[in-house]
């Protein structure tokens, strides 16, 4: 059983996101995807409103499951009994930050593995901040997040507000 987990902050999960999923889902027997505290990120949604929208984005996916964690990526990794820690990799400019995390992660944890996937070239300048300061302006999100989330970032920035 080989077993991943896909850990990020995913305020908002977007479509992005959902591509690295599957591509996860190609490779592994099973994906936990993890929503993390981020101590230096300002947040819009709730960890608890963050796991309910990947659950119910990630419903397509059997072999797919959603939690949180607060502490350490590798001691969850090894708590679940995961191989492996998925990250995606967008662009040289994630390149650095990313390697630097996969190093000290393996430092940390020899026997987990980082494991990098490219998404589809169309998501490369995809984030949620970008996502989150579009819905902030309502501009138009669809097509950068799934429906749900797109109907949440509406009630969270109300047009009259
Ligand atoms: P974090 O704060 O841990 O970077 P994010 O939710 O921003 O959390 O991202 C989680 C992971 O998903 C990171 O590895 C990030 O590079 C990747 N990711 C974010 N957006 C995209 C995207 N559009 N395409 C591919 N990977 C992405």
């Amino acid at each position: 059983m080989k077993r991943v987990i896909y850990p990020g902050t995913f305020d908002p999960v977007t479509n992005g996101h959902i591509d690295i999923v599957k591509r996860a889902v190609a490779l592994f027997d099973e994906i936990i995807v993890t929503v993390a505290k981020n101590p230096t990120k300002t947040e819009v949604f709730s960890v608890e409103e963050r796991v309910e929208m990947l659950t119910e984005v990630m419903k397509e996916f059997p072999t797919v499951r959603v939690d949180s964690f607060n502490g350490l990526v590798v001691d969850h990794a090894r708590a679940l009994g995961a191989i492996g820690i998925i990250r995606g990799l967008r662009a040289v400019s994630d390149f650095e930050y990313e390697f630097q995390m996969a190093l000290m992660n393996r430092k940390l944890a020899e026997d987990i593995s980082t494991i990098l996937l490219m998404p589809h070239a169309r998501y490369t300048y995809l984030n949620s901040t970008i996502v989150r300061n579009l819905a902030a302006f309502h501009g138009d999100v669809s097509g950068f997040v799934p429906e749900i989330v797109e109907a949440k970032l509406k009630e969270k920035f109300p047009k009259n507000d």
